[in-house]
């Protein structure tokens, strides 16, 4: 069966998308899943934080978009974490310019992609912090979107905006684009904010998952080692729960877990 492609967006920085795309993808791997990690984002943080250093010279996404690099040949095993990358590098920040004047822009991760589909469970695509081209090619490539969001103060600020992206990407470009999930992150138990967020949110977005994941100074030491949260601090609580947030997601998509 083909991969589900899955993008991890909100425009707002800071906000989990790329630490929640490193961590499912490695509870994922880690339970027997063949996942593909793209790193849309041309701060290459989730290249890095997946063990891959984004400075050295080899062909990435960036290559897959824009130059007629085999996708297969853009692709780099983390047998550490059970998963494979395409990384990012800083070339990347230039392909939203590059990519103005190309045939079928929006559709170019789509049709790169297609070529590694069979080869995968998952695909997950972690987005820079904006809503261009780049953004686009991942809402055009994918099955589903998971948006992450902060427990803090002004949670909700630009969701009303990704939401009218979503729609004019259905109408357009890919009429199946359906939300997965929203994920709350860097929970605090001792703010009474936090729960005003997750109240909040749930009511918004009956699609909220159950798994919140806390607030947790090891997943913010994890990437700094070019390692998963399941090698840096295995049975912690965030380890747990994004591990449980990926059982949810199997269980979502029909997968017995
Ligand atoms: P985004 O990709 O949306 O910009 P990141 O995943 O990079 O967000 O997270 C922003 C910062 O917060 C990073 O330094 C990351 O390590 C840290 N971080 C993410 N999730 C948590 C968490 N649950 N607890 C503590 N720090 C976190
Ligand atoms: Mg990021």
């Amino acid at each position: 069966m083909a991969a589900r492609i899955v993008t991890f967006v909100n425009q707002k920085g800071g906000v989990g998308k790329t630490t929640t795309a490193v961590s499912i993808a490695a509870a994922l791997g880690r339970r027997g899943q063949r996942v593909l990690l793209v790193d849309l984002d041309p701060q290459a943080n989730a290249t890095s934080a997946a063990g891959v250093d984004p400075t050295v010279d080899r062909p990435g996404v960036y290559e897959a978009l824009l130059d007629e690099i085999s996708p297969a040949d853009c692709v780099v095993p983390v047998p550490d974490e059970q998963i494979d990358v395409v990384p990012a590098s800083t070339a990347l920040a230039g392909a939203e310019v590059e990519l103005v004047p190309v045939m079928a822009r929006e559709r170019r991760l789509s049709n790169a992609l297609n070529a590694l589909r069979d080869r995968y469970d998952w695909i997950f695509i972690d987005c820079p912090p904006s809503l261009g081209l780049l953004t686009i090619n991942a809402l055009t490539s994918s099955d589903n979107v998971v948006i992450p969001v902060q427990c803090e103060y002004m949670a909700l600020e630009g969701l009303s905006r990704l939401m009218q992206t979503l729609d004019l990407v259905r109408r357009n470009l890919n009429p199946g684009l359906a939300i997965l999930g929203v994920v709350l992150t860097m929970y605090d138990p001792r703010t009474r904010l936090s729960q005003q967020v997750v109240d909040e949110v749930r009511t918004h977005f009956p699609q909220t998952f159950q798994t919140i994941i806390p607030r947790a100074v090891r997943l913010s030491e994890a990437p700094s080692h070019g390692q998963s949260i399941f090698r840096y601090d295995p049975g912690g609580r965030a380890a747990v729960a994004y591990d449980a947030l990926a059982g949810e997601m199997l269980a979502r998509v029909g997968v017995a877990v």
